[in-house]
């Protein structure tokens, strides 16, 4: 029943790894300047350490039971450490939101983010980001019930997503007449959604989908299945380590071609039932 209920969610999503995120520079060697000693190539060799910051509340993709982290998003960061010659036990996983995912990287409290992360122009300005991994799109999480159809359909209703987030700022600018309540986390406004203070919940379709497929809200949630964004997830790092954001795209690379990329897939999300999508490596980030 659950595997059933988010093999529909996901079916109702267009995921295809078609959209270019960012330029197309395939020039991908782990060459590159700019890093220094400072960079996290030379710190993985030196301390075979590597701190991720990752989601914790998000099911399928970065989730935090005891002290242990599972999901898509954390096997990529494995994927990403292993490459970088640091073993499973020298990760340290750190919980981020999403306000915080770029000062953690400025201010080094952490070396990389793998946290459903989009690439975009703005946040380019503050650190560099390798991939992308994945591409999502924005979608709307509804009670079942619920008559909502789509983002232009939200005019008067509360809908609920998370500060500092790409999904909350396009309701800000796209989507005026919506009424948009912001907390720090997607879960905190899944409990408003089901305690009924909101409307709707916004986010990527792959969150959303994971949420819709948690046993206790089993048969109360729909994902609308209209995605209205595209959200190409990359791997954060600091602006000028372009040395390591050259090898995480090599890292990813090897991953779609030797089979490690769909295993992450396989061994998290895939479990609902959905291929993996293609890792389409011509779309990688030129780094710069
Ligand atoms: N991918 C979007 C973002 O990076 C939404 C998901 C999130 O907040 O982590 O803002």
């Amino acid at each position: 029943m659950r595997i059933t209920r988010l093999a529909a969610v996901f079916g109702a999503m267009t995921m295809a790894l078609t959209v270019a995120a960012c330029g197309g520079d395939d020039s991908g060697s782990s060459g590159g300047s700019g890093s220094g000693a400072s960079g996290i190539v030379g710190k993985a060799e030196k301390d075979k350490k590597l701190t991720i910051g990752v989601k914790a509340d998000q099911p399928g993709l970065g989730l935090q039971t005891g002290s242990t982290y599972t999901g898509f998003d954390i096997e990529i960061g494995k994927l990403i450490a292993k490459g970088l010659g640091v073993e499973e036990s020298g990760i340290t996983w750190k919980t981020t939101v999403s306000a915080n995912r770029e000062p953690y990287i400025q201010q080094g409290q952490v070396d990389i983010v793998v946290a459903t992360y989009t690439i975009n122009d703005e946040r380019k300005q503050k650190v560099n980001f390798g991939g992308p991994y994945y591409i999502a799109g924005q979608d709307l999480l509804v009670p079942t019930a619920s008559t909502i159809t789509g983002p232009d359909a939200l005019a008067g209703k509360k809908v609920c997503s998370v500060s500092g987030s790409t999904p909350a700022k396009r309701i800000q600018t796209d989507y005026k007449s919506a009424q948009l309540q912001q907390f720090d986390s997607y879960s905190k406004c899944v409990t408003a959604l089901a305690g009924g203070q909101v409307d709707a919940v916004t986010t990527d379709d792959i969150i959303l989908a994971g949420y819709a497929a948690q046993e206790q809200y089993a048969g109360k949630f729909k994902v609308v299945g209209k995605p209205f964004s595209t959200e190409p997830y990359g791997i954060g790092l600091k602006k000028d380590d372009t040395a390591g954001c050259n090898k995480i795209n090599d890292i990813l690379k090897a991953a779609a071609a030797d089979g490690s990329y769909k295993k992450a897939w396989d061994d998290t999300l895939g479990k609902s039932g959905k291929a993996a999508a293609d890792l389409d490596v011509s779309k990688l980030t030129n780094c710069s």
